[in-house]
């Protein structure tokens, strides 16, 4: 856990938050066998929302975001992302893949390709987007990211701050209205941690959408317009970070807070 102080200026004025719906997640319910891991999880996600998602391990976080780029299936309610249901029907799937962008703890880049590779790779051969192009928007986001200069170079060459900016430049090449990220900074050592918080801080002044499981409280104070915790597969509590930390309305956020903080 870290409460890293964020020592650059955050331009909040950019980060507006629409009336447009992003995801809409009602009475959702989830089981893996006989577990029930998410119970009635309702949640709407507007567009330019910027939500951390906290709770203590097993709590059902990752799971909850997975469902909603269908990596893990619901059994019961609805999730509705950008307007399309999720459903079994595999042109949902394609067309939310195609909308939302993930990011996990460990960058799961290909070892055995350049950076320059592992970012083209999806636009070409799913994208079906020409190669010039889909390199010369490899090199916008490299650009963006701040490691231009790493294209060439292998995975294994990189810090792993390095290696998570590659993974979410990745996750930008294919154009993603909403991100989600799961614990980007988890596996970083300390000094990382900052260039890659940096990186989604620019993401949240550009205005994107996004679903952050972090304990990076210090990025939640200052970027989030919303915390939500969750404890065994339940949204306990949500509400804008000064409330959220300074008043917590249920004993097992403040048990929570009082842990972490
Ligand atoms: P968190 O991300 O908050 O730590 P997870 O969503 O990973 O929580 O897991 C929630 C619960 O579901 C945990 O008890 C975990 O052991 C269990 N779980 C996670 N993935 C699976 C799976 N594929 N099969 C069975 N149980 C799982
Ligand atoms: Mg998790």
């Amino acid at each position: 856990m870290s409460d890293l102080a964020l020592d650059r200026d955050i331009d909040r004025s950019k980060m507006q938050v629409s009336d447009e719906v992003a995801i809409e997640i009602t009475n959702m319910n989830k089981w893996y066998g006989t577990f029930h891991v998410l119970r009635d999880i309702n949640l709407t996600v507007n567009r330019g929302e910027r939500i951390v998602i906290a709770g203590p391990s097993g709590s059902g976080k990752s799971t909850l975001i997975r469902c909603i780029n269908r990596l893990e299936e619901h059994q019961q309610g609805k999730i509705v992302v950008d307007g399309t249901e999720l459903t079994s029907d595999l042109k949902n799937i394609d067309k939310i893949r195609s909308e939302v962008g993930m990011c996990f703890q460990h960058f799961n880049l290909f070892p055995h390709l350049t950076i320059l590779e592992n970012l083209t790779l999806a636009p070409i051969w799913v994208r079906k987007t020409p190669k010039k192009e889909a390199i010369e928007t490899a090199m916008y986001f490299l650009e963006k990211v701040k490691i231009p200069e790493q294209a060439d170079k292998y995975p294994g060459m990189l810090s792993g701050g390095q290696q998570q900016r590659v993974a979410i430049a990745r996750s930008l090449c294919m154009k993603p209205r909403i991100m989600l990220f799961d614990e980007p900074t988890s596996a970083l050592d300390p000094e990382m941690i900052k260039e890659v918080l940096d990186t989604m801080i620019e993401l949240a002044e550009e205005g994107m959408t996004m679903l952050c499981v972090t304990h990076e409280m210090g990025f939640a104070r200052q970027v989030a317009n919303r915390v939500i915790f969750m404890d065994q597969g339940q949204i306990v509590e949500q509400n804008e970070p000064e409330e959220f930390f300074n008043n917590p309305k249920s004993e097992r956020t403040k048990l929570f807070l009082s842990q972490i903080l």
